[in-house]
């Protein structure tokens, strides 16, 4: 299996700072959106259908009550100290399918089942084996029960009426415990035969049921299995979990019939119904942080045009690269691009590609030479060149060296996203050297690639994925592993999606290429979400804030009613989650926000100006939970955050990623 990609949180920041241009006048302005204060609030419907489940054995109240699963969330910017100033009001409705109904879903599932054993060791280099079930000495076979995970999910998408249908401003969260429909699944027994300890050892069988895809590599076409789910969702607006499924060695969580057991909980009593109501709250409370209202990484920022500028470089042996593949067969440029079009539908997207050999850069051949290090990595045991060093040799914030590739914009009507792609020779991955416990393995080590602040850098190499498919354990020969997959991951990254998995393992099991274990090629139907509604929400805040610091004039009051009327368009869009169509709105409000504010300016002189912002200021702050953000007049292009002690300035300390006052010395 290829090694994980891992995302070290990136040192740099990028700011959440947008040039503003505006149409009335000539200097852009910046805007600052997603502040501290909160700004925004989301309301979602998280509407949970129980397959298997019956009302008595659970306490709906319990389940959802504050204790259980979250009421509301404040959405974080996980790559730096902001939130975004969205806070989301979760609303849970359940919902008990009939048993008629369970038995029809258990029934499609049979009629799809496919049934392989396994023992702890496969039975030749590429045989199937499940990692979870790998002890010798308890297990005789493991009776494993696989249904095709798209075909589930679209099995319940298509009879989503048996339901009720999709809340008009939420999601769906299928949880399903089927282990007594008829479905295969672990039970207590097996679970205790295989992990007791024992001496002599009789082996045991065990069986136990998951959900399974299988996907090929887009470049070079090597296929992967992915046996062993325990959920699925992703291409709509629904997410299914089944809590009799597994274990999965990928989560490590136990299927809640052998749980329960486990912890000696009698399931018939009162105390067993609380039991399983924080068993399936602490599932949906990730589903909820994981996928429907995400955290972003880093801001979602509007802009008219995205331009992904990737840079491929070959740093191959002579031999390796006329072995092959072509660079250009190691990459799909259309691939990344419609991906990336399907999560800002209201913009261009351009995707350019430019390949080269690294020697045609002396300098960048000088600094790969030195990065490419002696150190072998302990848990892949493959060689790294230190990704800290060519990082270090192209960003602006140390040697700046990307300057000669690109000159990085970031505006309204344009943001830059450059990506340097490597080709290492030999199984050379890209990795940095950690103090922690030098002794014993550290998975985060090495990584496929990286998103920081300011640009993406991705390194495969020839063995280890090019030409990976010659290696026995894959045994498909002249089959690889190119970039496309690994660099929509990454764009995904600099655009402001996170891992769908940080709450819960479980949410990997996601079809979206911001996962892990999946290996999808596209974004989710949350991602999508995800962004529409980052971007709304960001110049929805900005009128907004823009608005309540603007006094009405005989010049402006046109701006400000046809900023208000987009608002309410916007709004009303939001609302009902066609997020697409809620952007020209929110942009169209935005933007006459922006005018209302300069006509308000330019009508009064500078020292009313400040007296009144004075004021404002006063009055906002207790709003806006004691901080504002400051636009300062007559010096466009410059924005300042203000301390709200002193009032001065405050100055971005990338080191501690805090807002810090030199007035008062201390960070805010
Ligand atoms: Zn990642
Ligand atoms: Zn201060």
């Amino acid at each position: 299996m290829r090694s994980s990609l891992v995302l070290p949180i990136a040192l740099i920041v990028l700011l959440s700072v947008v040039q503003f241009p505006s149409v009335y006048s000539q200097s852009p302005r910046l805007i600052n959106e997603q502040g501290f204060g909160l700004n925004r609030s989301a309301s979602l419907t998280i509407k949970i259908v129980f397959l298997g489940i019956s009302p008595d054995e659970l306490n709906s109240t319990y389940l959802k009550s504050n204790i259980t699963v979250p009421p509301l969330k404040y959405q974080a910017i996980l790559a730096g100290p902001l939130n975004t100033g969205v806070v989301f009001n979760f609303n849970y409705q359940l919902v008990f399918a009939d048993n008629s109904t369970v038995n029809k879903f258990a029934q499609y599932l049979l009629s799809i089942q496919k049934p392989e054993n396994t023992t702890s060791t496969p039975g030749s280099p590429s045989g199937l084996v499940n990692p979870y079930f790998t002890n010798s000495s308890t297990l005789s076979v493991a009776q494993n029960y696989f249904y095709n995970a798209d075909k589930v999910e679209s099995w319940l998408g298509s009879n989503m009426t048996l339901f009720g249908e999709n809340p008009v401003s939420g999601y769906t969260l299928f949880v399903a415990d089927l282990h007594s429909h008829r479905i295969p699944s672990l039970n207590y027994t097996e679970y205790q035969n295989y992990v007791t300890p024992c001496r002599p050892c009789t082996p045991h069988v065990v069986q136990a049921h998951y959900y399974n895809r299988t996907v090929t590599d887009p470049d070079l076409g090597l296929v992967m299995t992915r046996h062993f789910m325990t959920g699925w969702g992703g291409s709509g607006r629904l997410y299914y979990m089944d809590l009799s499924a597994g274990p999965s060695y990928w989560t490590n969580e136990l299927p809640v019939q052998v749980a329960s057991q486990l912890r000696g909980i009698d399931m018939s009593t009162y105390y067993g119904q609380l039991w399983r109501s924080k068993f399936i709250g602490s599932y949906i409370t990730g589903a909820v942080n994981n996928l429907f209202a995400p955290d972003q990484l880093y801001p979602v920022n509007y802009a008219q045009n995205y331009n992904l500028q990737l840079f491929v470089i070959d740093n191959r042996t002579t031999a390796e690269k006329s072995q092959g593949p072509k660079l250009t067969a190691t990459i799909n440029e259309t691939m990344i691009q419609e991906n990336l079009a399907s999560l800002v539908p209201f913009a261009g997207v351009a995707v350019h590609i430019n390949y080269a050999n690294v020697t045609d850069y002396p300098r960048l051949a000088a600094i790969m030479a030195n990065a490419t290090t002696r150190i072998i990595d302990p848990v892949s045991g493959r060689p790294i060149v230190d990704g800290d060093l060519v990082y270090n040799w192209f960003t602006t914030s140390a040697l700046g060296h990307i300057t000669n590739f690109i000159n990085v914009t970031r505006t309204t009507s344009t943001i830059d996203v450059p990506a340097f792609l490597f080709a290492f020779k030999g199984n050379y991955t890209f990795g940095v050297p950690v103090k922690e416990d030098i002794g014993s393995p550290n998975i985060y080590g090495t990584f496929g690639g990286e998103a920081l602040g300011d640009m993406v850098l991705i390194g495969l190499s020839q063995q280890a994925d090019f030409t990976i498919g010659n290696n026995s354990t894959y045994s498909q020969s002249g089959k690889g592993a190119g970039f496309t997959h690994d660099a929509i991951h990454e764009l995904g990254h600099a655009m402001g999606l996170n891992h769908p998995f940080i709450y819960d393992l479980t949410e990997d099991f996601t079809d979206t290429v911001m996962g892990y274990y999946a290996y999808s090629l596209n974004y989710s139907q949350f991602d999508r979400d995800s962004i529409l509604r980052g971007v709304n929400d960001e110049l929805l805040s900005f009128a907004i804030q823009a608005l309540s610091t603007t006094q009405s004039t005989i010049f402006n009051s046109g701006d400000i009613s046809t900023a208000n009327q987009n608002i309410a368009q916007a709004e009303s869009l939001y609302n009902t989650m066609d997020y697409a169509g809620a952007v020209q709105y929110s942009l169209a409000a935005a933007e006459a926000a922006n005018a209302a504010q300069q006509l308000a300016n330019s009508a009064i002189s500078p020292a009313v100006v400040f007296g009144l912002v004075g004021v404002v200021i006063g009055a906002a702050i207790g709003i806006l939970l004691g901080y504002l953000i400051f636009r300062r007049r007559k010096s466009a292009g410059i924005q300042y955050n203000r301390c709200p002690t002193c009032q001065k300035p405050l100055r971005w300390d990338p080191a501690q990623m805090r807002w810090y006052c030199d007035t008062c010395q201390k960070p805010v």
